[in-house]
């Protein structure tokens, strides 16, 4: 799993002076050539820098060991999608592996920081929730991100027990309920503390509760407004014999109700936008233009869809068909999927991508964008 803490890392890392080496390697079904081939066709591109005797020596070093351990990575052969991220400065104790859920194209770059916004522009489309399934004295805690659910927190609180020695009995049953109600109550407080504690250091962007549906409520107000702000729904589960599967499973179902209803709110704003005339693309060709001058602040991708295209790697234009660039007058290199090449150049560009699967009107229109800037003219297509 992804953690908060593994991304916090690489973001935050210093190489004080020395290289770092950002390797991202992208696959596909049915992609040809094996990863550890791409990943040895990549590193021949920087092997003559730890060799360069006009950088320092420290710098060399720390280097050979980066490719070294690139060239030696393991259970490369068992990913089949997404894209195998890694980040390594050897002379400052950094190599961290990450696989991202989207394939993003094959590249390697040396820098003195991390290249991570290729990383962060794909994790941003997911949520990291925080799933608490609770009764009247106990609750776990539980991340759930992408495909993957861990436990994260415990809360036990000692139950009330029914007295059960004579001179007891003439205890008034309600004096017992009110005190067994100050123990869930007090109990509630806690696991309200705690998931304070884990929103306040887990980066967790969705609350969504489990527990008895009589119960659950009594939780919910003890929340703190910011959490309940969070919360993106409740489900009936027995927290006494629920399995972790059975609280995936009812989480899972939560945040996939949240995100369609966040994907639809994405897509009437953009529509809105363009029918008022602010900054907008609706469509493949005028999002693929958006995408070539770097307007896009935000594309909206209906998911699952591939178009064929054509990319300019030199000045980053993107359509659907054309032999040479009109930007520069290049080669246009075809592409098999060109909503993949402008998502990820969106991204480079710093702008935010996101697949849409919920059903609306943006399945006509495939793409869409809200631009940081009116759409200069498109220039003539030039005969090839
Ligand atoms: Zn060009």
């Amino acid at each position: 799993m992804i953690t908060k803490e593994t991304v916090d890392r690489i973001i935050g890392f210093d190489g004080d002076e020395l290289p770092v080496v950002s390797l991202y390697a992208g696959m596909c079904a049915g992609d040809a050539g094996s990863l550890s081939t791409r990943i040895n066709s990549m590193l021949h591109e920087i092997r003559p820098l730890a060799h360069d005797g006009s950088i320092g020596r420290r710098a060399r070093m720390s280097l050979r060991g980066d490719i070294e351990r690139l060239e030696s990575l393991e259970d490369t052969a068992r990913l089949e999608s997404g894209t195998l991220a890694v980040f390594s400065c050897t002379g400052q104790e950094l190599f961290e592996r990450v696989v991202l859920p989207r394939a993003l194209h094959d590249r390697i770059v040396v820098d003195t920081a991390p290249w991570t916004r290729p990383m962060l522009g794909v994790l941003e489309e997911y949520h990291r929730s925080c799933v608490v399934v609770a009764d009247r004295r106990s609750a776990e805690a539980w991340e759930l991100y992408q495909d993957e659910m861990r436990q994260i927190g415990k809360v036990e609180d000692p139950a009330l027990r029914k007295p059960n020695f004579a001179g007891w009995y003439g205890l008034a049953e309600h004096g017992v309920r009110n005190r067994a109600d100050d123990l869930a109550r007090r109990h509630y407080r806690n696991t309200a503390r705690m998931l304070a504690e884990l929103f306040r250091t887990g980066g967790h962007e969705l609350l969504i509760i489990g527990g008895h549906p009589e119960e659950v409520p009594n939780l919910v107000e003890f929340l703190p407004r910011p959490l309940r702000e969070r919360l993106a729904g409740t489900f009936a589960v027995d927290p006494r014999t629920a399995t972790p599967a059975d609280i995936r499973h009812g989480a899972e179902r939560i945040a996939e109700r949240y995100e369609r209803d966040e994907e639809r709110r994405w897509v009437s704003d953009v529509l809105d936008r363009a029918a008022e005339g602010r900054p907008a693309a609706i469509g493949l060709d005028d999002c693929l233009w958006a995408g070539s001058v770097a307007a896009v602040q935000s594309l909206l991708v209906q998911d699952g869809m591939a178009v064929p295209g054509v990319v300019c790697e030199e000045s980053g234009w993107l359509a659907t068909a054309g032999d040479v660039c009109p930007l520069c007058g290049g080669p246009a290199r075809p592409t098999s999927d060109v909503l993949n090449a402008l998502a990820e150049a969106v991204i480079d560009e710093g702008g935010r991508v996101e697949h849409v699967l919920a059903d609306t009107e943006l399945k006509a229109y495939m793409v869409a964008a809200s631009l940081r800037f009116p759409l200069p003219p498109r220039p003539e297509r030039s005969a090839a």
